[in-house]
């Protein structure tokens, strides 16, 4: 069976700056395969700069990340993903004019997948059993435009799953949801990590975070100032501070 304390994915000194300004200061942290583990922080802490480093969109300026025991500090975004590492962005970036299964097919065509590209049947069997596990499938062949901004975000989590990743990377997958949208999503997690899938998410809602992650990273200006069990880091004086002053 598994083990479930194995590492996953380990950050190490990791640093990213833009001029003189460092968004992310030699940061550490570990993730654990097969759970759900939470960067929050004020904003402007370095949470976004940190999952565009991961995902490859930036080269960090120091420090290094490992997935198992493969070094991808240096992997292009292509090679992260043919790896496991999906993700997805603050901002909805679906083609509107596009239907459901067709932006999710985009997620299958990913190199992750072991089907081949030109495998049309197999891709669309795969995107359609991900718009299936958000609930979503009887509306496949609709347009993007014709989808609530939550079901926008669901059909986002579900291109990012159709490319199979080993390690989600969730920037903010809860912004602009109501409270019953929060709900169904922390219940979506939860039945991901219960697949095996192991997640790094972004939130801003604590008790979104507090649902779904046991592990938790807390940066402020770029540096971590706490990392642990949820439940023991939200406690943390310096991390209530840091909420504070937003
Ligand atoms: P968060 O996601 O925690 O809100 P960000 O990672 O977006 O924070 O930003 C951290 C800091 O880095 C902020 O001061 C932001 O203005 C700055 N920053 C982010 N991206 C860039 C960029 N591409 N160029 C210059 N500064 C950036």
């Amino acid at each position: 069976g598994r083990d479930a304390s194995e590492t996953l994915l380990t950050v190490s000194g990791l640093s990213k700056h833009f001029g003189g300004l460092k968004a992310v200061d030699a940061i550490d942290f570990t993730v654990t395969r097969g759970g759900i583990h939470a960067l929050i922080g004020p904003n402007g802490s370095g949470k976004t700069t940190t999952l565009n480093v991961l995902s490859g969109l930036y080269t960090p300026t120091g420090g290094t990340m490992r997935l198992q025991d493969q070094d991808i500090t240096s992997f292009p975004p292509h090679r992260r993903a043919a790896v496991g590492i999906g993700r997805t962005f603050q901002n909805i970036r679906l083609f509107r004019s596009m239907s459901a299964l067709e932006n999710v097919v985009i997620g299958a065509e990913r190199p992750n997948n072991p089907l081949g590209a030109r495998d049309r049947p197999a891709l669309e069997a795969r995107a359609r059993s991900a718009l299936a596990f958000v609930g979503l499938e009887a509306r496949a062949r609709e347009p993007i435009s014709g989808f609530s901004y939550g079901h926008q975000r669901l059909i986002e989590i579900a291109r990012a799953l159709a490319g199979n990743p080993t390690l989600l990377l969730l920037d903010e997958p809860a912004a602009g949801l109501n409270s019953s949208e929060k709900n169904a999503l922390t219940v979506l997690l939860r039945r991901m990590a219960a697949k095996g899938l192991t997640i790094l998410i972004i939130d801003h809602d604590m008790t979104l975070v507090s649902d779904v992650a046991s592990h938790v990273t807390v940066l402020n200006f770029g540096r971590r100032i706490a990392d642990g069990v949820t439940a023991s880091v939200l406690r943390e004086p310096a991390v209530i501070e840091a909420y504070l002053g937003e």
